[in-house]
């Protein structure tokens, strides 16, 4: 039987990527316990030194209610938050990387932060600041996408 993560294809290889994704977990789990959580770096100039914004609440609204199969239960399928198996027939929500999570251990990440805590999937925000700086960011890296094909091209 393939693992959970065979499955949805995101184990992480990258040491740092491994790091960075269970520190977001952990904070994902301090905030399903209530736990004033610090988001930040306030003073920080670059979005990249902090976490995004919350999620719109539209995009959050948009989420899919998933029933849970007596297949997923049987797997053990787990909500990455809590770590609690999901229970056949209960509702949970499901992001649009296919994600699933309790609603209350979910809806209070988003309410802070706009990505999965499981593989950083950026829900839209209504942050204009933040949006533009996410187009900004998709164009710098093609750029860099660019150079890099460039740069292969030369050396080969
Ligand atoms: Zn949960
Ligand atoms: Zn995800």
């Amino acid at each position: 039987m393939s693992s959970y993560f065979d499955e949805h294809d995101c184990e992480p290889t990258d040491p740092e990527e491994q790091y960075r994704q269970n520190a977001l977990l952990e904070l994902a789990r301090s905030l399903m316990q209530g736990l004033d959580v610090d988001f930040g770096f306030p003073d920080a100039p670059e979005w990249d030194q902090r976490l995004p914004p919350p999620a719109a609440k539209v995009s959050v609204q948009g989420l899919q209610l998933v029933v849970i199969s007596p297949q997923q239960a049987d797997k053990g399928l787990k909500c990455p938050v809590c770590l609690l198996e999901f229970e056949e027939q209960e509702t949970v929500r499901e992001m649009p990387c296919k994600h699933l999570f309790h609603s209350g251990c979910i809806l209070p990440w988003l309410g802070k932060t706009n990505s999965c805590p499981l593989c950083r999937f950026e829900l839209v925000t209504d942050d204009p600041e933040y949006e533009e700086f996410k187009k900004d960011k998709d164009r710098r890296r093609q750029r860099e996408h660019r150079l890099e094909d460039l740069h292969g091209a030369m050396y080969t």
